[in-house]
């Protein structure tokens, strides 16, 4: 497998270099030279295939001979290891639920996966420094995947005060090989601080530094296996319809990067919240990245979405070809506290924040259109993760899973600092010396 920068067409990197760079110098991403097709027999033979065997082959299919064989399907066997079920909601609307993982969130698979590829990547003996900007799933599910990695440190960046308190839990009481840091400000500026770090030359000459964000190649692949298992998983007659609720638009991007290879997708349909950046530039041709505003669906409060040149490459950047391919709506707090009720009641399931987004925009899509076919949105987060949201909407308790409630006892520990690039730069360098040699 081969990659190219958005930035620069003639930039080439293999595979490994793009996983352990993450971002190329000119501040472009990484993107496949080739997105070759599954068989025609995979989509015919999809329902014979257990998730775990057609992750493998997608995986196979576009890495190549970048990692062995016997060793890619360690790690697709290893990383992929709960399940993405799809539930019927009614009239053809389905939930794919993603959030049967350790931490809860769809972020799961990507970070299981990565952490794994990068552990095979990694140049032996030297420590390797992952920063991760976080909106409240990713710290999380980083943590968890790469808890007691040998060789690799872990630093999650978040915003203060707004992740919810067990997403936040998720992050700061692991200890060991995780580091968590509070930045005074937003996700956007967490992530900011990322890609300055990267971009920085005396950084990068002493450390050896990747990121866990998806602005990595890596979190991506593993996020388009599940669109298949969907597939496989519903009645239709020549094509689904997903939405994605979406932040940083990666896991719509991997959702497209799974049609390109042969998926059967109608409409890739973005639903956000009141950071609507893509749903108004499919229905003006103006893109405006601006500050992230905060909601309850606060794993979407993104401003200036990382993976949209990516989403663009793929469907032909210009304004016309993007309108026609992809749908984007966007809804208000007020709405998605008001679906989540009315769900509940009416076909007693439980949304979370994000969900009841995907399931509005399916509904408004499905009005809109008069698409007859399955349209499933990604369920990308157990309710339980919102638990005071959710819990004042219903007016009533909500059960928590057990890796979830184990947390609220544990101590948390992180370093809170000022929004200012030097401010980490210095507390990283002091931080991480010792371990340096
Ligand atoms: C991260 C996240 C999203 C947004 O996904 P992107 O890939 O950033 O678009 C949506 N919902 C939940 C629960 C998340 O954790």
């Amino acid at each position: 497998m081969q990659l190219y920068s958005t930035k620069n067409p003639d930039l080439r990197v293999d595979f490994g270099q793009a996983i352990l760079n993450a971002l190329p110098k000119d501040n472009g991403l990484y993107m496949p030279t080739e997105i070759p097709k599954l068989g025609d027999d995979f989509i015919k033979n999809i329902r014979k295939m257990s998730f775990q065997e057609m992750s493998y082959e997608i995986a196979k299919t576009i890495i190549g001979d970048s990692i062995p064989a016997d060793i890619l399907k360690e790690i697709v066997y290893d990383a992929i290891n709960f399940p993405a079920e799809v539930v019927h909601i009614h009239d053809n609307i389905y939930s794919l639920e993603l959030f049967h993982g350790p931490t809860l969130a769809f972020k799961d698979f990507g970070a299981r996966f990565m952490s794994r590829v990068m552990k095979y990547f990694k140049k032996k003996g030297k420590k390797l420094y992952i920063l991760v900007a976080t909106s409240g799933d990713t710290g999380g599910a980083v943590a968890s995947g790469f808890y007691k990695v040998d060789g690799i440190e872990i630093v999650i960046l978040f915003p203060k005060g707004k992740v919810s308190p067990l997403q936040q839990k998720q992050l700061t009481t692991l200890g060991e090989n995780i580091t968590a840091v509070e930045i005074d400000g937003t996700f956007d500026d967490c992530q900011a601080i990322v890609k300055k770090a990267f971009l920085d030359e005396e950084m990068s000459e002493n450390y050896d530094l990747s990121s866990a964000n998806s602005i990595n190649i890596s979190r991506l692949i593993p996020q388009s296996f599940y669109y298949f298992n969907a597939l496989k998983q519903v009645d239709y007659n020549e094509n689904v319809s997903f939405v994605v609720p979406s932040g940083n638009f990666g896991n719509i991007t991997a959702g497209i990067l799974g049609q390109k290879m042969g998926l059967p997708v109608k409409h890739f349909i973005a639903a956000t919240n009141a950071n609507d950046v893509v749903p108004e530039y499919i229905a003006t041709g103006e893109y405006r990245p601006r500050p992230a505003t905060a909601t309850i669906s606060n794993a979407m409060d993104v401003g200036d979405p990382s993976n949209f040149p990516r989403l663009s490459d793929l469907y032909g950047s210009t304004w016309n070809t993007i309108k026609d391919k992809l749908k984007g709506y966007a809804y208000s707090d007020e709405q998605t506290k008001e679906t989540i009720l009315e769900v509940y009641k009416d076909y007693g399931y439980l949304l979370d924040p994000h969900g009841a987004i995907g399931y509005l925009a399916a509904m408004e899509y499905k009005y809109e259109t008069g698409y007859e076919e399955p349209i499933i949105f990604l369920e990308t987060a157990h309710p339980s993760k919102f638990k005071e949201t959710v819990e004042e909407t219903l007016n009533q308790e909500i059960e928590i899973p057990e890796r979830l409630s184990i947390l609220s006892e544990k101590q948390e520990h992180f370093y809170p600092l000022p929004n200012k690039y030097e401010k980490f730069k210095k507390w990283f360098k002091s931080t991480f010396e010792e371990t340096e040699n």
